[in-house]
């Protein structure tokens, strides 16, 4: 019997009834195929963990936030596999550690690399339904890792990898990924099929809908990815190569992210090395600088340099900044209120006018970009969080996304 990899995400797992609701949509599965399951933590549950290590410190242990924050997986597992067990299936739950799940790189941010596939091609073959911690793994000095906030999608990715499945679905709250977060535009709407690089560039410019390294793994390893909901029968999308996909939209998408956060160096000399000085350190603490913008010096002398970073990253940038002997400068301004709008999409490759049409459409709103960036398939703003809604809306009427 071919396998199938099936992941619930925290919403479709959120409660006692959805968890029935879940063993339902996994016994249909089981007639025709081996099932693999991969289940998040109960929604909440995970921003809870995380909350009670705050309290414990603000510089809590990295190896031990891991071994708290995976703890959520634990529980839906059992549950899961407890109501499994109920209807009479052979069911159980296995912690990644079990398994083992090995992951490589940092705390918090590890990656997987491999799965022992033994003890699961044993169960399957005993016509068994492993029920799987999402999110997690063990690293070579036999620790708990965790593989980034919404991580369960890039276990069930790697789960579909190993063992060669025929499918991996998705199980979310939304049916589907849509031109822009359904929750925020009601005329947004759903994308049949979307390549790798169109989802990567939507997840990673803040379409929370798919973990971005779990489109990256999917697209290094070809897996095809369906993404459906738990809570309606309605057919998904489904997220696979190009090759596959005829599409005349020149525009596939809108994200947009809100935790970004805008600094400002005011008065910087402007001789060679000095963006070199200030980024070096930044990176050496693993500070993700986003978009940057130097402004032509007018006498020749001074500059302004303007980047965008994480707002987390904000009181460890601006410490680094202050202690930095190697640049001089007058001002250093924050602002926090910032949020970077994109629109993805392979057409605009091939189309003139793309970036016109964005900003013509902005200004018809009288909305102020303060910085941009591109790549051959993204246009990114950087706008006044207020205006969020207001840009997604008409750059999503411009581009008819809604057709
Ligand atoms: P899960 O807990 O199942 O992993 P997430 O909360 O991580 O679910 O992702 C689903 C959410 O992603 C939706 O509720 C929706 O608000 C949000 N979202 C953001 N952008 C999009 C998009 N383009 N298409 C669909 N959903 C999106
Ligand atoms: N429970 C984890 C989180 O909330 C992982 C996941 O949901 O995929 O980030
Ligand atoms: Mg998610």
């Amino acid at each position: 019997m071919k396998i199938i990899v099936l992941k619930f995400g925290g919403t479709s797992v959120g409660t006692t009834d959805r968890i029935k609701k879940v063993a339902k949509i996994i016994a249909k599965y089981k007639k025709k195929y081996n099932v693999i399951v991969l289940s998040s933590a109960m929604s909440g549950v995970t921003n809870n963990l995380i909350n009670l290590s705050k309290k414990i410190s603000k510089n809590f242990s990295d190896s031990e936030y891991d071994v708290l924050v995976s703890s959520g997986e634990q529980m839906s597992c059992a549950l899961i596999s407890g109501e499994l067990i109920n209807k009479g299936f052979n069911a159980r739950s296995w912690m990644s550690w079990q398994i083992p799940i090995n992951t490589e790189g940092k705390y918090k941010f590890s990656r997987i690399n491999k799965i022992n596939k033994n003890q699961i091609v044993n169960y399957l073959k005993k016509g068994g339904i492993p029920i799987i911690t999402g999110f997690q793994g063990i690293n070579n000095k036999n620790r708990i890792t965790t593989i980034g906030r919404g991580g369960t999608d890039a276990s069930a990715i790697m789960f579909a990898k190993f063992f060669n499945a025929e499918k991996c679905i998705i199980y979310t709250d939304v049916d589907g990924v849509y031109s822009t977060d359904p929750n925020k535009l009601k005329t947004a709407k759903k994308i049949k099929v979307i390549s790798y690089e169109e989802m990567l560039e939507m997840a990673s410019l803040g379409a929370k809908v798919m973990q971005p390294h779990s489109i990256q793994d999917a697209r290094l390893n070809r897996v095809d990815i369906e993404v459906r909901s738990s809570f309606t029968d309605n057919e998904g999308t489904l997220i696979t190569k190009r090759k596959n996909i005829i599409n005349n939209k020149i525009i596939t998408g809108i994200s947009n992210t809100m935790n970004d956060a805008k600094v400002t160096l005011l008065g910087v000399r402007d001789k060679p090395g000095i963006a070199a000085s200030i980024f070096k350190p930044l990176s050496e603490n693993f500070i993700n600088v986003d978009m940057v913008v130097q402004n032509i010096s007018a006498n020749g002398k001074e500059t302004d340099l303007t980047f965008t970073i994480k707002s987390d990253d904000l009181s460890k940038t601006k410490r680094i900044i202050l202690q930095n002997k190697k640049i001089n400068f007058r001002d250093l301004i924050f602002d926090k209120n910032v949020s970077k709008v994109s629109i993805i999409g392979v057409g605009m490759v091939t189309t003139p006018g793309v970036t016109y049409r964005m900003f013509q459409s902005l200004a018809r709103q009288k909305i102020n970009i303060q910085v941009i960036s591109t790549s051959e398939i993204k246009i990114s703003v950087l706008i006044d969080k207020k205006n969020v809604r207001k840009a997604i809306s008409s750059l999503h009427k411009e581009f008819q996304l809604n057709k």
